[in-house]
């Protein structure tokens, strides 16, 4: 299975496949008649969707929570090292997903899901907000919040409003309970990234909506598994893959799901 990491160099082109298409060439028009003749259609999206519901994306130069850096929070050693500072930050997040409501792009996906035959959500997000929003083949491709499970008897546990108590997080059994997350450096779930692999290798449409496409693997399904598919990037800067997309819509994820879903 792959691992997330940080992309290090651009990423790889299929031969014939969408590079070297502008990101001018298709507007918002032709996205419509793909989206109305759409068989199947998968969706990707990162931190971005979530931003419009307040939740920060940890990323770039503002990837620090308290002066730490996040990717050593969020990594096998970075809990090894200090398990007590990571679960402190896991439950503050905890408690911000859950005051936080599902967005305008959230609830715009849900919606769409229901007009498409064969729909296929996959997030980079651990925020459960498209759970909320009423998805439902839904692939979180980076775990979730809603459960810690033990490093040595992988008992699980469901989390609360309040997250793990600090003094829990030694398990009887010698092993510690950790976030239901993919960290950096680790495997993704199997099943959801075959998933999410065939799912987009099937897609008439791709929509990749709120990510920088930097995050290894999930955002090579924006691109690699698909050379024939109709991509559309939504996000409100260019990313690493927008000359290489078919409409690149620079906007958030609420500014701009909502009207082209009402327009089908
Ligand atoms: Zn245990």
């Amino acid at each position: 299975m792959p691992s997330i990491e940080r992309a290090r160099k651009p990423l790889r082109q299929i031969p014939g496949g969408p590079a070297g298409r502008s990101g001018e060439a298709g507007g918002v028009e032709e996205l419509l008649s793909r989206l109305r003749a759409a068989r199947s259609v998968f969706v990707l999206t990162g931190s971005g969707i979530s931003s419009d519901s307040g939740l920060p994306t940890f990323r770039g130069a503002g990837g620090l929570w308290r002066d730490e850096r996040v990717e050593e929070l969020a990594s096998p050693e970075g809990f090894a090292r200090d398990p007590v500072l990571v679960w402190t930050w896991y439950n503050e997040r905890n408690a911000a997903h859950r005051r936080a409501n599902p967005s305008a792009g959230h609830y715009a996906l849900a919606a769409l899901e229901d007009r498409v035959p064969d729909f296929t959500l996959a997030t980079q997000n651990v925020d459960s907000l498209h759970k909320r929003a009423g998805s439902r083949n839904l692939l979180e491709l980076h775990g979730n919040l809603r459960e810690a499970r033990c490093t040595g008897c992988s008992q699980r546990r469901t989390l609360d409003a309040l997250g793990l108590p600090l003094s829990e997080i030694e398990h009887a059994c010698g092993g510690r309970m950790r976030p239901d997350i993919v960290w950096f450096g680790e495997a993704l779930p199997r099943d959801a990234w075959e998933a999410a692999t065939a799912a987009a290798a099937r897609a008439d449409v791709i929509l990749v909506v709120g990510t920088s496409a930097v995050v290894y693997p999930a955002a090579a399904l924006a691109t690699h598994y698909n050379a024939g598919a109709f991509v559309a990037e939504i996000n409100p800067e260019a990313t690493a893959i927008s000359e290489r997309v078919d409409c690149a819509l620079r906007g958030t994820a609420a500014g701009v799901l909502p009207s082209i879903v009402q327009s089908l």
